[in-house]
């Protein structure tokens, strides 16, 4: 009997006897489960290795538009940030692809996203010319980006201006006081939330360690924007617009046990606004806090998402 012959009698057994044909699909079946799971399990590995061969670029250091925006602050001798997720907004707003060469990338921040301004100052009477390099301001960005090369729509590009963690483009310098005598307990950026101790959650201000009811002085001249009380967070508050020669930014003391200024009032640098305050047990409207400390915010402008670090304008 020949080969062919020996597959063809067996082939007519299984077709015929029911036992041997259960018995073959049922091998049929387990050898397909078997291929399915060696190619499911080769797929994990191939990408596995191809991870370790090429890691994805998700290291800041490694990361392209942060390369490129610390060599652009180091060229220019700039001191504020801006944020990278942004750039890369940005980037792919123009070309609908991201730049691939550090060089490229610098190219195109130095040139749309930088402006220089001399600041005049007297130092003992005798006149200071200061020139400073920074980005341009959040507004002329989302101005841009709603014009050619840039394909985004204006109200696409207005959500730029709530994003809390960009850069500080005011000028100022540091030259403001601090609104209350104290450390620095808590600055601004993500950190743990101090009452729940689970979530990380973005600090829009610096919490200020103070001499319990201690005077909190307005950091600079302005106009009294709003005083208000808020139970979850901020406690009694005070909120200052201060239109300075450095530009025009606002101030927000919260956690205050009193406020001795009323809205629309006039105030001068150094003025005292209120007393520090916020303790659960003796203070009223303390707010959310684990004890008295003075809570300060900078903003940008009048919307409470402009926030920047209040350090970039206070000196310690
Ligand atoms: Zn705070």
């Amino acid at each position: 009997m020949s080969a062919t012959a020996a597959i063809a009698t067996v082939a007519v057994q299984v077709v015929t006897d029911k036992k041997k044909r259960n018995f073959v699909l049922k091998i049929v079946l387990i050898i397909i489960m078997i291929v399915l799971l060696l190619i499911f399990l080769i797929v994990i590995i191939v990408a596995a290795l191809f991870e370790t061969f090429f890691p994805k670029d998700n290291n800041l250091l490694e990361n392209k538009y942060y390369q490129a925006k610390e060599a652009i602050k180091q060229e220019y001798d700039i001191p504020n940030d801006l944020d990278i997720s942004y750039l890369q907004y940005i980037d792919l707003a123009s070309t609908d692809s991201l730049s691939e060469d550090v060089e490229a990338i610098k190219k195109k921040i130095a040139s749309y996203y930088l402006k220089t301004e001399v600041i005049k100052t007297e130092v003992d009477g005798e006149p200071i010319e200061e020139k400073i390099t920074f980005f341009k301001s959040l507004t002329d960005i989302t101005t841009m980006v709603s014009k050619p090369p840039f394909s985004l729509s204006e109200s696409d590009a207005s959500f730029l201006l709530t994003i809390p963690t960009l850069s500080d483009d005011v000028p100022l310098l540091g030259n403001y006081p601090m609104p209350v005598k104290g450390n620095i307990t808590s600055p601004y950026g993500y950190r743990v939330d101090p009452v729940f101790g689970l979530t990380s959650e973005f600090h829009r201000g610096i919490d200020i360690g103070a001499k319990w009811h201690d005077k909190v002085i307005s950091i600079a001249d302005g106009e009294v924007y709003k005083v208000n009380y808020n139970k979850s967070s901020w406690g009694n508050y005070v909120i200052i617009k201060h239109d300075t020669r450095d530009g025009m930014f606002y101030s927000l003391s919260a956690h205050l046990s009193s406020i001795i200024v009323q809205p629309g009032e006039v105030i001068k640098k150094g003025q005292v606004i209120g007393f520090e305050g916020g303790d659960q047990r003796y203070d009223p409207n303390p707010g959310n806090t684990t004890g008295h400390h003075l809570h300060f915010e900078i903003w940008k402008n009048s919307n409470s998402n402009s926030t920047m670090n209040p350090l970039k304008i206070i000196s310690k």
